[in-house]
């Protein structure tokens, strides 16, 4: 038997003196090197007690000896588990004694913090450091530099990706070597990715967007990435002039656009912007075409199925939308009780194919709740579909307000209140209402000389029904934001909870 994820994403690669990262100090790991790399680290773990389907859990920071754990995972069929960098010690305990994880990799730095916690549940601590010294380094310092991988098969798990916990506590889906590699391909090819591309690499790899999306393209392809260690404008200014891609989150866009260094020249290698993981505003769309002639290619995805849906590579690029549903992958939009809803009408977007994970770890029932009998995925994102099958994200499920009966979207009222004089951004909420169950307020953030609320509430007078009116408009400074720039509209609500108690 072969081993499916290693053999198409590393293992082709050996031999080849090609370049794979361009390293924050000026250095370049070509695949070859890389590779030797992971094969040391692949007998580490081995040696280390891990078998195939065992756990290893790492929470270090963005470097090339982190994506060479993933690769050495991948080698023994050993279930890689990346954490994200912010989880305090109290939220590793629940991920380390969740998942079950045998060996935990931490920084030097958080080793004394970290190490009763893994300990207390019988996970081994080694450390890996951002300069790729530490424990585990060491253990692989003399290892071979070649390992031959195990076999597994493509229904094998490769990897538990905790989701962002922007809803709730975050959930372990259980990812298969088939899973990914059927994304990877498909994206692949959907975006033109070759060996001759140079991808701006800027995402953290503990999330799909940074490790699933542009890692495994990259690998597919064979190109390269110049690897930052995490997003600064200036620097993405100073190295795009190299790149020929990239793939961010919307505030790397706007961020990006805050800057006057950042112009047309910056982009005139660059083929391709893609954006993802929180909705871009159709605004940042047009604003990036305008200052660089590139329209921001939009997809939309989620850590249980990959990615979903894509606007073209050749063709209309719509802003506001995440495109159609990527080849292979079925979605249909539906109510409730999981009956597709009219074209163009309102719906929870659902989603079957190979790209769909195989449920959330030790949670049968939330995973047995999410499928449909026919093995379709309940997002829980709600969207609508034109007429020539680009779909539109409206928000999501959770944060759909119901206020006397009546079905509020948020999005539709913060698209308007966006488009007044004096608005950054802004973010409707569903707060506790004695009479309404729940009413809409606004959070807005100011931009130069600020709005003028009284000007916004008529405005909003004039374009929503009376029941979508705001009860009360907010200012604040910023809106609270998750490492991969996505809106925490559950913090609000606890924020504003007892604003009408
Ligand atoms: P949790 O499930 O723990 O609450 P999360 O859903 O934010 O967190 P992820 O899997 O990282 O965790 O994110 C997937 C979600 O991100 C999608 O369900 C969708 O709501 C949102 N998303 C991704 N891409 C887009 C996009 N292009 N436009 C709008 N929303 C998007
Ligand atoms: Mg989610």
């Amino acid at each position: 038997m072969t081993n499916a994820l290693w053999d198409q994403l590393f293992g082709l690669h050996a031999g080849r003196e090609t370049p794979f990262l361009h390293l924050p100090d000026g250095t370049t790991l070509s695949h070859d090197a890389f590779l030797r790399l992971s094969a040391r680290f692949a007998h580490a773990l081995t040696e280390a007690g891990l078998a195939p389907g065992d756990r290893l859990a790492l929470q270090v920071e963005k470097s090339s000896e982190a994506l060479a754990v993933y690769a050495a995972c991948a080698a023994a069929g050993v279930i890689f588990l990346p954490l994200n960098t912010a989880y305090t010690a109290a939220e590793l305990d629940y991920f380390i004694g969740d998942s079950g994880a045998k060996l935990f990799l931490c920084d030097p730095a958080t080793a004394d913090t970290l190490r009763p916690v893994a300990e207390g549940h019988g996970a081994r601590l080694e450390t890996l450091g951002a300069d790729g010294a530490g424990s585990f380094a060491a253990l692989a310092q003399d290892r071979p530099e070649h390992f031959a991988p195990v076999p597994r098969a493509e229904d094998d798990l490769a990897a538990f990706l905790y989701t962002s916990g922007t809803t709730g506590r975050s959930k372990g889906a259980m990812l298969t070597a088939g899973n990914l590699l059927s994304n990877a391909e498909v994206l692949t090819e959907a975006w033109r990715f070759t060996s001759a591309d140079v991808l701006l690499h800027a995402l953290p790899i503990f999330h799909t967007h940074g490790l699933f999306v542009a890692t495994n393209v990259m690998l597919l392809a064979g190109g390269a990435m110049i690897f930052h260690p995490k997003f600064d404008a200036a620097a993405a200014v100073r190295d795009l002039p190299r790149a020929t891609a990239m793939m961010g989150v919307p505030t790397f866009y706007t961020r990006l656009l805050d800057r006057d260094d950042f112009t047309r020249e910056t982009c005139a290698g660059m083929r391709l912007f893609v954006s993802g993981s929180a909705p871009l505003l159709a605004e940042t769309h047009r604003r990036f075409e305008a200052r660089t002639g590139h329209r921001i290619l939009e997809r939309y995805g989620m850590t249980e199925t990959n990615m979903i849906t894509s606007n073209p590579y050749e063709g209309e690029r719509r802003p506001g939308t995440v495109g159609r549903p990527l080849p292979g992958v079925e979605t249909r939009i539906c109510d409730a009780e999981g009956r597709p809803v009219a074209r163009g009408e309102t719906g929870v977007i659902e989603v079957r194919g190979p790209n769909v994970f195989k449920g959330y770890w030790q949670m049968p029932e939330k995973t047995a709740e999410e499928f449909r009998a026919d093995g379709f995925f309940i997002t829980g994102d709600l969207a609508r579909e034109d007429a020539d099958g680009y779909v539109t994200i409206v928000g999501r499920a959770k944060d759909l307000i119901i206020s006397g009966g009546f079905n509020i979207y948020p999005k539709e009222i913060e698209e308007a209140i966006d488009a007044q004089p004096g608005v950054a951004e802004s973010a409707v909420i569903g707060v506790p209402h004695p009479d309404f169950g729940e009413t809409p307020v606004a959070v807005i953030v100011p931009e130069g000389a600020g709005p003028d609320l009284a000007q916004i509430e008529a405005a909003l007078r004039d374009a929503l029904a009376g029941f979508k009116q705001p009860r009360r408009l907010l200012l604040a400074e910023a809106l609270p934001r998750n490492t991969m720039g996505k809106v925490q509209k559950a913090e609000l609500r606890t924020r504003h909870a007892d604003l009408f108690a």
